[in-house]
């Protein structure tokens, strides 16, 4: 993401807080600041990466409570991930991705015809005694190639 639109982000995610009558406190922005450059990561990923930056003093509780609340405000949504961690994803609208069962991380496919006539397909379907609430479409992989 180039620099003048992380800007732009971090502007918004501010508006919104506000909005949502909650501080703009220094750990919330860090945790923001790292979503963005990560898109989709654990609450150890985000805290790692905000001590990394060393501008933030946090910890992995901290940053786990805050990602919690923002999902929990539409903000992120959750990930499911095959290493049993919470990932969080800063991108909130309708999306799949491609996980990656080695490396644990998902990378988003950005087809909206596909995930359109998946989801046509699907959400027409019934099934007995749900609602469905929406989808959340992940395709497991691995990489062909070894790490060198
Ligand atoms: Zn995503």
């Amino acid at each position: 993401m180039e620099k003048t639109d992380i800007e732009r982000r971090m502007a918004e995610f501010r508006s919104r807080l506000k909005k949502l009558g909650l501080k703009v406190t220094a750990q919330r922005t860090a945790v923001h600041e790292a979503m963005l450059k990560l898109g989709h990561a654990s609450a150890d990923m985000v805290t790692e990466e905000i001590l990394r930056e060393g501008k933030t003093k946090v910890t992995v509780a901290s940053v786990y409570n805050i990602l919690t609340q923002l999902a929990s405000l539409d903000l992120y949504q959750h990930r499911m991930s095959s290493n049993n961690k919470m990932y969080f994803d800063v991108n909130n609208r309708k999306h799949m991705h491609l996980y990656d069962t080695v490396n644990h991380v998902h990378m988003e496919i950005s087809d909206d015809i596909l995930y359109k006539n998946i989801e046509d397909m699907l959400l027409s379907k019934r099934f007995k005694g749900f609602k469905v609430d929406g989808l959340d479409i992940q395709i497991l992989a691995h990489p062909t190639r070894r790490k060198r």
